[in-house]
């Protein structure tokens, strides 16, 4: 395993993050055995970065992923979030950022949360995250409780913005580093770059769109996209590879992000992605799937309030026209 430094932090986390989203069942239902299998596999292989959310599976990856670090805890880094509790359930307000963290202390079965973000910060205003969500989260790092604090969300330009108004140690950005989509490059890197902000690329498969099993009903992708990395599959197993082995490949050749979070839902799917750590893509076959994706490549969708969206996100009218 390889580490980076998350920023300016004294975080040096996996180059590959253990994404916590599978332990709430977000791809599946699996086993509280299955999901400490996995987890279990990632620590023995050298992952020590996890990363949660009271809102995967309504706080069952917290629990599950608590249970999980029994007795692990010095070897592990921990990320959770705040302000996201359900599909359509939002509350960025201090208060409610005062108990979620106690709430996820107690779940996670520790005292301090290494990495504290505020989850999808697209649903509310960028007001409230810079004036009050913030602000709350440097108490509660001068209380102890959190180390550090981060911004998670799908818009760029809103990431940005935030981290350039209030000075977060890390952004999580996800669906725009991968095969499908290289715009996280171009608009949070240069940043991230010149004043030492963390980043971290998840979905790296475009949140299960790069694999075999293909992505769950959830997903909010137009249809030609999926159709592409069908396509993409098949080519893939031409060369007798697949096409998460070419996607992660892919996404790991990126240095200038600390870490690459990746959902794995069994100990199996831990030591194949783990296998590809130093192995490059075959060039000729990346080529061709580069070719395919090309007429859906860094297309993006509406995410939370209007006023946040990407300026060239895709609306759900067009993505069904199409679909
Ligand atoms: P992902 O792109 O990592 O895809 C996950 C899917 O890929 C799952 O179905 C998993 O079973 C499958 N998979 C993984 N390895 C595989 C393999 N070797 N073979 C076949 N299938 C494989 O999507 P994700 O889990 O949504 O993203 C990774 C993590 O990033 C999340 O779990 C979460 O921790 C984080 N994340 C955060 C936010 C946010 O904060 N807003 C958003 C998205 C993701």
């Amino acid at each position: 395993m390889y580490y980076r430094q998350l920023g300016k932090t004294d975080l040096n986390v996996s180059i590959i993050g253990f994404g916590a989203g599978p332990l709430g069942n977000a791809y599946g239902e699996i086993s509280d055995d299955t999901g400490k299998q996995a987890v279990h596999a990632a620590i023995d292989h050298g992952i020590n970065f996890f990363d949660t959310s009271p809102y995967y599976g309504l706080t069952l990856s917290e629990t599950r992923l608590g249970h999980a670090l029994k007795g692990y805890r010095q070897k592990v880094l921990i990320a959770t979030k705040g302000g996201r509790y359900g599909i359509d359930v939002f509350d960025f307000s201090a208060t409610r950022l005062i108990r979620s963290v106690e709430e996820s202390l107690q779940r996670l079965q520790t005292d301090v949360i290494d990495l504290y973000q505020l989850h999808d910060v697209e649903f509310v205003s960028k007001q409230q995250i810079i004036e009050e969500a913030l602000p709350c989260l440097e108490r509660l790092r001068k209380q102890g409780k959190i180390r550090y604090i981060g911004i998670t969300g799908y818009p760029l330009h809103l990431l940005r913005d935030v981290a350039m108004t209030f000075p977060v140690d890390s952004i999580l950005s996800y669906c725009h580093y991968n095969l499908l989509n290289t715009t996280l490059q171009d608009v949070l890197v240069p940043l991230a770059t010149k004043d030492g902000i963390g980043l971290i690329n998840a979905s790296s498969l475009h949140m299960g769109v790069l694999t075999e099993q293909g992505a769950p009903p959830w997903h909010p992708g137009p249809e030609p996209v999926h159709e592409a990395a069908r396509q993409a599959a098949t080519i893939a197993r031409e060369y007798d590879t697949d096409i998460t082995t070419i996607a992660l490949q892919f996404a790991l050749q990126n240095k200038d992000v600390n870490t690459t979070l990746v959902g794995m839902r069994t100990e199996a799917e831990v030591h194949q992605n783990l296998a590809l750590i130093g192995t490059a893509p075959d060039q000729e076959l990346l080529a061709r799937i580069q070719e395919i994706m090309a007429p859906v490549k860094d297309i993006n969708w509406e995410s939370g309030l209007p006023e946040n969206y990407e300026p060239d996100a895709q609306s759900q009218r067009e993505k069904d026209s199409e679909g």
